[in-house]
């Protein structure tokens, strides 16, 4: 559990190494997102109400943390961050819902995790502010009401799918958190190099970008493996083209944004003959997780044209064949 002060206070917490925005204009792009929670901030701010509870979905990496703590600040209220997985019994979620306060805001994140048990005592505190609660056992068993505060709850989740529909309908706002453009990134790139103490031109934040996956989260680490290599190899903090070139082609990473992982997964597609293939198998062959490969490595080859879903498998396309024909003995 981590209170949201201890990530909010300093714009760059050294010991977590974390940089996040701390206002909505620093927050770059998801125009149509921002717009609506802002409007839905300040009405509730105008009717003196907590906000209504609100479920992020998206890819890893594209800010959904980042924006449940913008609200917060937005609120001026108090954020207790948990995640699903460590909610394991009835008495972690009920300790969490007991110390919060009116207006506070209780973001859990990957909410699809959550179990039955917790899941079903939400219900009735999101919508009616009240823990059922049963004690004892057998013929003791006496059963308790306790009022809770106005909260909010924000939750956010990679699958959305996942999420069961009396869960996901007592969440008054919902928004996907979509990809980023190349110039949103950049703009990303630009303001982190700044906070850094890099120097960055155009180019180089727009070559960083092209290959950031549409993701904030790996151009920002991208950009500091960059830093990495320019203070050691180059002992300077101005970044031009050529040596973000050497320091990705050091990390094996092309001028596509794709690495070894990628490579791995296209060099399987083709040696099954293009067949189409399970996801698990797949894993399995690789020795990497599903899902990893799923929230991670898929989308962004989907998106790039190099593979397709059917429904007997993953498949490689012709470009994707092109590339890895090519760039295999490269690397
Ligand atoms: P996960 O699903 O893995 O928990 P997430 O969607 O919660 O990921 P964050 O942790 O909020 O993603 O964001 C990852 C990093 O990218 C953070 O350092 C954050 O500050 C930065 N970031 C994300 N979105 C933006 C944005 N729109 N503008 C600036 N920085 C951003």
């Amino acid at each position: 559990l981590v209170d949201s002060k201890i990530i909010a206070d300093e714009k760059i917490n050294k010991n977590l190494n974390i940089v996040r925005p701390t206002s909505f204009k620093e927050f770059i792009g998801q125009e149509q997102i921002k717009s609506s929670l802002k409007i839905a901030i300040d009405a509730s701010k105008y009717r003196k109400e907590a906000l209504e509870h609100t479920l992020l979905y998206g890819q890893p990496g594209l800010g959904k943390t980042t924006l449940a703590l913008l609200i917060s600040y937005e609120m001026n209220s108090k954020c207790r961050v948990a995640s699903a997985p460590s909610i394991e019994r009835p008495r972690d979620i009920v300790g969490l819902l007991l110390g919060l306060k009116e207006g506070e805001i209780l973001f859990i994140d990957e909410i699809h995790r959550l179990n039955k048990l917790t899941e079903e005592l939400l219900y009735s505190a999101m919508e009616d502010f009240r823990l059922d609660l049963t004690m004892g056992a057998n013929r003791g068993a006496r059963c308790r009401t306790i009022n809770l505060p106005k909260f909010t709850l924000i939750g956010a989740t990679t699958k959305l799918a996942s999420i069961s529909a009396p869960l996901r309908d007592r969440f008054g706002l919902c928004h996907k958190i979509e990809f980023y453009s190349n110039d949103e990134l950049k703009q990303i790139i630009f303001n982190f190099s700044n906070l850094i103490n890099l120097q960055l031109d155009s180019d180089a934040c727009c070559s960083l970008a092209k290959i950031s996956r549409g993701t904030p989260r790996i151009a920002l680490r991208l950009l500091k493996r960059v830093r990495d290599y320019a203070q050691v190899m180059k002992k300077t903090n101005k970044i031009s083209i050529e040596i973000i070139e050497k320091a990705l082609d050091s990390q094996k990473i092309d001028n596509r944004g794709l690495d070894n992982v990628d490579r791995k997964f296209l060099s399987f597609l083709k040696l099954n003959n293009n067949n189409p293939i399970g996801l698990d198998s797949i894993a399995a062959g690789m020795g990497e997780e599903s899902s990893m490969l799923e929230f991670v490595v898929e989308p962004y080859l989907i998106q790039i044209g190099f593979i397709m879903r059917t429904p007997r498998g993953r498949k490689l396309t012709s470009l994707g064949k092109k590339y890895i024909s090519s760039n295999n003995e490269k690397y």
